[in-house]
């Protein structure tokens, strides 16, 4: 089967060094293990991703000293297999249609069942007000929701992957999923295209990824792509969920902490075994 793995960013922001050590890591044990590291552009929010973020990651990795194959997939043009996909799930009677704002969901939420976990990987656990709809009845304004409880049921056993990061695997379980994840956006409803969950599940098995390696921040959103996976009939890849790279006050690094990009470390003269250097590699 070999070893395929990637680096997946969505160019809203420049690259930190939380990518570089992600793409590092991900590209050094591909060519440990005489496998293929693949990059791909998750480009799907269209009003936050632009083109000139998206050469930058070109241009940075580049500088990294990494090497990928070409072509790269561009989730942005490979918005049919997300509609495939979804099309499926509907015929299987496991969407439904979903016309709830975000304050609509807030409102929803928040009010009877005090105490119990409002949280899931995405925000509010969805209060179920749309899932009576009938998923022929969508319209372009419409998000899609995975109806939770009708998609674990649809299963004779829930799936489980293997994790080699230093947390075990997460469990998938009927309570786990129905009532701490919830019904999950698949499709959008502002940029009217495929959510993360799904166009990351379709495009993992499209390009066989055997080795998914990415941030411990994206752990809690494993067992939706396994469930996805499961059925949708896709290979379960193996999951590594590395160490986040944090700043000085331990906080997490994300997109919008510039100071860290490594355009700004290239032009202050950094190298890029500095980089190596300065995320522990
Ligand atoms: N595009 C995601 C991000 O930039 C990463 C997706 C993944 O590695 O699964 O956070």
């Amino acid at each position: 089967m070999g070893f395929v793995t990637r680096f997946a960013p969505s160019p809203t922001g420049p690259l930190h060094l939380g990518h570089a050590y992600s793409a590092l890591l991900a590209h050094d044990t591909a060519r440990a293990a005489g496998g293929r590291f693949l990059l791909r552009i998750e480009d799907t929010d269209t009003a936050r991703c632009t083109s000139a973020f998206e050469a930058q990651v070109h241009d940075d990795l580049a500088w990294l000293g990494l090497t990928w194959e070409t072509p790269v997939l561009r989730q942005s043009d490979n918005t049919k297999a997300y509609e495939a996909a979804l099309t499926r799930l509907g015929e299987m009677g496991l969407l439904y249609p979903c016309s709830c704002t975000r304050g609509d969901i807030r409102r929803a939420a928040s009010a009877p069942q005090e105490g119990a976990p409002l949280l899931c990987p995405d925000g509010l656990i969805y209060p179920g007000t749309c899932r009576h709809r009938p998923w022929e009845d969508r319209t372009n304004t419409d998000a899609v929701r995975l109806d939770m409880a009708r998609a674990v049921d649809h299963l004779t056993d829930l799936p489980q992957y293997t994790e080699t990061g230093r947390h075990p695997a997460l469990r998938l379980t009927r309570a786990h999923l129905v009532e701490e994840v919830g019904d999950i956006v698949l499709a959008r409803r502002d940029t009217k295209t495929a959510a993360y969950h799904l166009s990351v599940v379709v495009d993992d098995a499209a390009q066989a990824i055997t080795h998914v390696i990415r941030g411990e921040d994206l752990a809690t959103a494993t067992p939706i792509h396994v469930l996805l996976q499961a059925l949708l009939d896709l290979p379960i890849p193996t999951y590594h969920h590395h160490r986040l790279i944090r700043d000085e006050d331990g906080k997490r690094l994300a997109k919008r902490d510039d100071a860290r990009a490594i355009a700004l470390y290239r032009d202050e003269g950094a190298t890029p075994q500095d980089i190596r250097m300065m995320v522990g590699l």
